[in-house]
């Protein structure tokens, strides 16, 4: 049985979409193959392995709803631009795996989202094809780059989105918006149908507006994938996702206590302030001094920040600071690898095979020249250049290779504390607690991050990918209007208890919305 929106609805989306520009296209006509909060359509069942997966509570999070997809995930006869010029008219012939499943279980897509163009920017402002405007405030960035999703839940358009998290791009606009951003383990949702930007980091991540439908909608996309052979079921031995009724807190240690690590801003700012210290050439050390404080946290962050450390604390878990000196050296590691990666990836858009093509060019070297030129915009041409460069010839022992270094010590530094893959040692702490940027929604003005700054406030969740571990960011509150969210991280396949954990602060303190937000089944009658 299909089931066809409600003017109310269509109205109210056309309403704010107009003020937030959130969709890169957008068709909130479009039927669902089920009734809201129905069981899922007989003829689109799952296998009964996957439907075992799903409990009734959770299907009902999904099925007969409308969702949007950022524009850089696969889904037919929509749009593909990746935010890109290049792109702009190709449409997808295919669906990406993750989408597939949402389908089946009865939800539809009704439209693909904004974003920094091909995923490389923290603002959505880097998109060529419009800009995207926070709904809490509509002078300001939604965050990127999953901006446009992160705006469309908010604004109470769809419930849930699908966003790709390479070094943060879910997990920092449901910050900048006030929802939910799951960023799973790396390989735990089919990477088919995501265009890829740094294959190594990224995966298909969740948006949404509460915690359970986070849940319930990773749930549903995860598992292996015959075609990403990256994919991964969950292992044996790892936490449940749903857990048992007397764990579902996040304990995961032999103990009754949570605890919880926090990595405050202090001690990731004195490790960045350590790399200034390391000097270098090449005006090496004054760049790393800029990066040190553009990671310290604007005072509305920092409270927030405090606040939740204290809420956790009266929901009876034990908080210990924790340290991590590697830690510094996440930012300088994540932008070579991504870098290096996306101009790899980034070679295929040459005007021959995708995308808008010059009407004129002297011969194929030219074609592909013109092509670029003019479809690519600054930044994508600025990290095409700085990932051949890591790359050189000679150079790969100075830059990629020591990258790859570092990114195993972060892995191993989490590991020490959260617990490798051998799920039968107990770790010493169940997650850890920091923050996801240091500013709240920055504006468009003179006052506006630079690029520069925005890279570097990335310390706080690249490192999450650069490690391949499962980071969830919650809104922690509203401060001066805006809300600030905080993430907690764990180890691999662990985001069972890491929901659990938001879902006990959640009971205790509900998200926020922004003003003239209504809920999906209000306008829906
Ligand atoms: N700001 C980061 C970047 O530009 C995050 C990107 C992402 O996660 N796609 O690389």
């Amino acid at each position: 049985m299909s089931y066809k929106q409600p003017e109310g609805f269509i109205s109210y989306c056309k309403e704010w979409e107009t003020k937030i520009g959130a969709f890169t296209e957008f068709r909130p006509e479009t039927e669902t193959a089920a009734v809201p909060g129905g069981a899922a359509p007989a003829a689109l069942r799952l296998s009964s392995k996957e439907e075992a997966r799903l409990s009734s509570e959770a299907l009902a999070s999904i099925a007969g709803l409308p969702f949007a997809v950022k524009d850089n995930i696969a889904v037919r006869d929509f749009s593909l631009s990746c935010g890109s010029k290049l792109l702009a008219d190709l449409r997808s012939p295919y669906t990406a795996t993750a989408v597939l499943k949402l389908q089946a279980l009865g939800a539809a897509v009704i439209g693909k989202t904004n974003l920094d163009e091909f995923g490389m920017g923290s603002s959505t402002d880097n998109s060529g094809i419009q800009k995207t405007n926070n709904p809490w405030d509509e002078n300001r960035v939604p965050g990127g780059s999953s901006g446009g999703s992160a705006a469309a839940v908010a604004a109470g358009l769809v419930p849930f989105a699908l966003g790709s998290d390479t070094g943060g791009s879910v997990r920092q606009p449901a910050a900048f918006c006030g929802v939910v951003g799951l960023k799973p383990t790396y390989g735990a949702v089919s990477r088919y149908g995501l265009v890829a930007y740094a294959s190594s980091l990224e995966g298909i991540g969740v948006l949404a507006d509460t915690t359970a439908r986070t849940r319930a909608v990773f749930a549903a996309i995860r598992g292996r994938d015959p075609l990403d052979d990256t994919s991964r079921e969950t292992p044996a031995g790892a936490p449940p996702l749903y857990g048992d009724s007397q764990n579902r807190r996040g304990i995961t240690r032999r103990d009754s206590t949570g605890i919880i690590g926090v990595l405050s801003a202090e001690a990731v700012a004195k490790a960045a302030a350590g790399l200034a210290a390391l000097g270098g050439q090449d005006g090496a050390a004054e760049a790393a001094g800029a990066a040190a404080s553009a990671a310290v946290l604007e005072p509305e962050v920092r409270r927030a920040f405090d606040l939740t450390r204290e809420r956790f604390a009266a929901l009876g878990y034990k908080l210990t600071d924790v340290e991590m000196p590697s830690l510094k050296y996440g930012v300088p590691a994540y932008y070579t690898i991504a870098a290096a990666e996306a101009s790899a990836n980034l070679a295929r858009f040459d005007g021959v095979r995708y995308g808008k093509r010059p009407d004129w060019a002297e011969n194929p070297d030219d074609l592909v020249d013109k092509t670029r030129d003019a479809g690519f915009g600054d930044e994508v041409k600025l990290r095409i250049l700085l990932g051949t460069f890591v790359l050189r010839s000679g150079f790969q022992d100075r830059y990629y290779l020591r990258a790859q270094r570092i990114r195993a010590g972060i892995r191993a530094g989490f590991e020490a504390l959260l617990g490798g893959p051998d799920y039968a040692d107990a770790p010493a702490m169940d997650a850890i607690l920091l923050p996801v940027f240091p500013t709240r929604a920055f504006d468009r003005g003179p006052s506006s991050l630079s690029s520069f700054a925005q890279k570097a406030a990335d310390l706080y969740t690249c490192c999450a990918n650069l490690a391949g571990l499962p980071a969830v960011s919650f809104p922690a509150s509203v401060e001066g209007g805006l809300p600030v969210g905080v993430q907690l991280l764990g180890r691999a396949f662990s985001e069972g208890p890491l929901l659990d954990m938001v879902e006990a602060y959640e009971a205790a303190h509900p998200f926020p919305h922004p003003p003239g937000y209504k809920a999906f089944w209000e306008v829906n009658q």
